[in-house]
């Protein structure tokens, strides 16, 4: 934020444009993806406004990134190579062969990604889908695919989520004539390319080590966040900036990785939980009043960082205190302007809102009907084990059997001592008090609260209502920077 060596950053240095540019075919415009009853899923026509300079309250290195991230159209890499960019949070790449085009990535909704294979058939004709790969698990990468594949096109046509693929980075050697991926521009030319990939090894490779070497000197992640720098070569790579992690954020992460919260100091082994401390801490500046001018003062000093902590702590004793919050809302607005971070910024604005006007509805829904598919038996049985409410469930016991009849496998699940755990069974020595023998389809079917006739019952149904009058629903909407 205010340290940041802005002024050190080439913003001279146009070549990031020029390859956001480069293999420009054409845009979708306007440039709206709308779904079901006319709703938006997409709009990049909303992002006209960063054509602009940047303004105070935006970070210019962070505006400057968003302003090559929401360049929009479909782009050919390189012969026989095309991305989709910004119609969504990534990119999809197609790779034309003989019999027609694999895409890699589709993207986050179904809507924008058959936009973004309508507007690919614009240009190169209305070649089939012989092929989908998942470059990884995040749902950005997978969540459009029918989109690509509508509801019965899929048959015969492989789908490929390689794992491990990052360790293959030697693997090419000299081969590179350009790299893309499922984000940002591509970067042409064998030498870029290895500049590009070296710095990005080097980059992680540092942070991780270098985190390591000062845990291992006694630091805890606050303080390693503080003292660690990049070395000045990697700090002024723009493509080693912190939009996404950052170095605060990730070595933090990176001790969280290899110690868990506890970090030895056994003052907080056993602390009061946020609202408990927060009370006191109030008591102890000398109560509500005290607190909020203190706060201001630090925030006026420039100490917006400890601002927020008196701040935060006020807010949590006393919620109702509207000029708290909004003094903290006021703090956080002026930490997002700020911050480099894209995800830092957001949180950051996010937060203000929910000071100001209450906690906002998850908009992102996991639990669809496609994500479910997917699942594997053992996943589905986990996703409703954590969702039992384990306190009225102590004094339950009951046991139901799950013959799954096209995937061959019989799983025995358990409710005792609250606890909802599952094996898979092959020679059952008692039988359970409920079987059911279905496919999985079927079992998709009963999970969603709909019971098919089809399926074969032996034992009392009853248990099954037994067992989901234990299931919660997540709450969507919870406060996070509120009590
Ligand atoms: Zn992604």
């Amino acid at each position: 934020m205010a340290s940041l060596p802005l002024e050190t950053l080439p913003f001279d240095d146009v070549t990031d444009f020029e390859n956001a540019d480069r293999g420009f075919i054409g845009a979708l415009v306007p440039g709206v993806v709308e779904g079901a009853e006319g709703r938006t899923v997409w709009d990049s026509d909303a992002y006209a406004f960063l054509k602009a300079d940047c303004p105070d309250t935006a970070n210019p290195s962070l505006w400057r990134q968003a302003q090559l991230a929401s360049k929009q159209g479909l782009y050919e890499v390189t012969d026989g190579i095309y991305q989709v960019r910004g119609l969504d949070l990534s990119n999809m790449t197609l790779v034309e062969g003989e019999r027609g085009v694999v895409v890699i990535d589709p993207l986050i909704s179904a809507e924008t990604a058959a936009a973004a294979l309508g507007l690919y058939r614009e240009h190169r004709g209305d070649r089939p889908v012989t092929g989908l790969i998942y470059t990884h698990s995040h749902g950005d990468h997978f969540g459009g695919a029918r989109g690509v594949l509508p509801r019965g096109t899929e048959e015969g046509v492989p789908i490929l989520a390689p794992a491990g693929f990052l360790e293959q980075i030697e693997y090419f050697g000299d081969g590179y004539d350009v790299a893309f991926a499922s984000h940002h521009w591509p970067t042409w030319g064998r030498e870029n390319v290895v500049t590009f990939l070296s710095a990005q090894r080097d980059l992680y490779a540092y942070m991780h080590d270098q985190t390591l070497r000062l845990l291992n000197d006694g630091l805890t992640g606050p303080e390693i966040a503080e003292e660690l720098q990049l070395p000045p070569a990697l700090e002024n790579s723009w493509h080693a900036r912190g939009y996404y992690g950052s170095l605060s954020h990730n070595v933090k992460a990176i001790c969280q990785r290899y110690l868990g919260w506890f970090n030895g100091n056994v003052a907080t082994l056993w602390e009061h939980p946020p609202v408990e401390l927060a009370r006191r801490y109030v008591d102890s500046m000398g109560g509500a009043d005290q607190t909020l001018a203190k706060a201001r003062a630090y925030a006026d000093s420039g100490d917006l960082r400890f601002a927020a902590t008196l701040l935060n702590h006020l807010v949590f004793a006393e919620p109702g205190r509207t000029d708290a919050k909004e003094a903290l809302a006021g703090v956080y607005d002026t930490l997002g302007h700020g911050a480099e971070n894209g995800p830092w910024r957001n949180f950051y604005l996010t937060s203000a809102m929910e000071l100001r006007h209450g906690e906002n509805a998850a908009l992102l829904d996991t639990a669809n009907p496609e994500m479910a598919t997917a699942l594997t038996t053992d996943m589905l049985i986990d996703s409703i084990a954590v969702r039992i409410d384990g306190p009225r469930a102590w004094d339950e016991d009951l046991t139901i059997d799950l013959v799954l009849t096209d995937e061959g496998s019989h799983h025995r699940l358990t409710l005792h001592n609250g606890a909802l755990t599952h094996r898979t069974v092959t020679d059952p020595r008692t039988p359970a008090v409920l079987t059911l023998t279905l496919t999985k389809p079927q079992l998709l079917a009963v999970l969603a609260g709909r019971a098919p006739d089809s399926i074969s019952t032996a034992g009392s149904p009853a248990l099954l209502s037994r067992l989901f009058s234990y299931v919660t629903k997540a709450d969507a909407a919870f406060p996070i920077v509120t009590p």
